[in-house]
């Protein structure tokens, strides 16, 4: 496996495993182009080595093969204005070229790939108007590998998936012919940071609605972290489990022995597991609900915790503080309604300050990273991940097919 950065891509044509499964309007306008945003700088340096690159990625779920709606090709425009932002403001910045072929193989894939010159780019169309991509058909990825000369992936998003494009193509490059673009890069190097390198104190920060999603993370965790955190609608949970009184809080019945096997395992391994002392409770899942603070495990009945109370933020943002090493994700309330956001805000705070500090802070999953976004923060923590489902296995101890398959 080569190094991304270390790669000389001239006269190269680069086939690179993007994440363009943006959110389109009716209009097939972006609404959220962050995905087409973090991989700019990996098509940036292989054109600027002097080599081409061909960009494949899904887009939807499409069912039936090809339809108008899930065409890659309402993003040319876009990519094109992104990847010549400095040659609009420059007379000496090269105008990038973008190519769209309507098929990912085929005659016009091949033909278009074949006259592409030095600095040009081509986009695919889409890869599952092919059920081959989602099946991870050796014939379909072959063909796919024959565009170009050296195989990039740079798309986390999809890397705990076996598909053609993410893994299976991967065997039809030479070791020196396969490498992780930049943003697969930075993920794998910040993840194995925290799963595998860690510096003590360690805490990870769990959050978000249902323990059942978060079971397996929470018990890999217990072989890394020194402290767990656990806050969101799934503290209650766990509170039910240690015999707390919790109202009509969130709750999942069938978890309760899950959760005091978790309590007990984590004693065993001496790792702190610290659930919200109190919480801000509601009469009502609405945003203008009445409220109180009570003890997270003294819920009246008719009232549900919607976020962690103010001891509670003390506490962790403590721990926090102290820590040299945080994960988090899930958020710690509904933070989507302004009354019950000051948990989670108060915590993306205090990673910040941590991270100030010196801390390594890693955010993965998608509410906690729209929660770092919504308080402006994402750049107050030293690395953002873009993978929600990826990164959510990759902490779950779980291989990606998508990293073994360049490693
Ligand atoms: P998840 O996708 O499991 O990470 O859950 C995120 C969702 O959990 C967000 O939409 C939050 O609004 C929700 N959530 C967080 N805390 C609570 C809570 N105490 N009660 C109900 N929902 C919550």
């Amino acid at each position: 496996m080569s190094k991304f950065s270390e790669y000389n891509f001239k006269g190269q044509k680069a086939l690179v495993r993007v994440d363009f499964n943006v959110p389109l309007d009716a209009e097939f306008n972006i609404t959220d182009d962050t995905r087409m945003t973090a991989t700019i700088p990996t098509i940036k340096k292989i054109l600027a080595d002097g080599g081409s690159a061909i960009l494949m990625s899904h887009l939807g779920r499409p069912k039936d093969g090809p339809t108008d709606k899930y065409s890659l090709k309402h993003l040319v425009k876009h990519l094109s204005d992104l990847l010549n932002v400095e040659s609009k403001s420059s007379t000496t910045a090269p105008i990038v070229r973008v190519f769209f072929a309507d098929d990912c193989i085929g005659e016009q894939a091949v033909l278009t790939a074949n006259m592409l010159k030095p600095g040009e780019v081509l986009l695919l169309e889409n890869l599952r108007f092919y059920k081959e991509e989602e099946k991870g058909d050796e014939a379909f990825a072959e063909k796919l590998s024959k565009l170009g000369d050296v195989y990039v992936n740079d798309a986390f998003g999809t890397a705990h998936r076996a598909h053609a494009s993410t893994a299976v193509i991967a065997k039809f490059f030479a070791a020196d012919k396969k490498v992780f673009g930049l943003l697969m890069e930075g993920e794998v190097i910040s993840a194995e940071k925290v799963l595998h390198h860690s510096e003590k104190p360690f805490v990870a920060i769990i959050g978000g609605a249902k323990v059942s999603d978060k079971i397996l993370i929470i018990e890999n965790l217990l072989e890394r972290a020194t402290d767990i955190i656990i806050g969101g609608g799934m503290a209650y949970t766990f509170m039910k489990a240690r015999g707390g009184k919790i109202g009509k809080s969130l709750c999942e019945d069938d978890r309760l022995q899950t959760a005091v096997e978790i309590l007990e395992k984590a004693k065993q391994k001496n790792v702190s597991i610290h659930l919200p002392e109190d919480s801000i409770c509601a009469d009502n899942f609405d945003a203008k609900a009445n409220t109180q603070i009570t003890q997270s495990d003294a819920v009246p009945d008719g009232w549900m915790g919607l976020d962690i109370g103010p001891k509670a933020v003390g506490i962790f943002s403590e721990i926090i503080n102290k820590s040299k090493t945080i994960l988090w994700n899930g958020p710690m309330g509904v933070f989507e309604m302004e009354k019950f956001q000051n948990g989670t805000k108060s915590i993306a705070l205090a990673v910040a300050e941590s991270t100030r500090n010196g801390a390594f802070s890693l955010v993965g999953g998608g509410d906690s990273v729209a929660a770092v976004n919504q308080f402006h923060l994402a750049d107050q923590v030293s690395y953002v991940s873009t993978g929600g489902g990826a990164m959510l296995e990759y902490f779950e101890g779980k291989v990606l097919p998508g990293i073994a398959a360049i490693k």
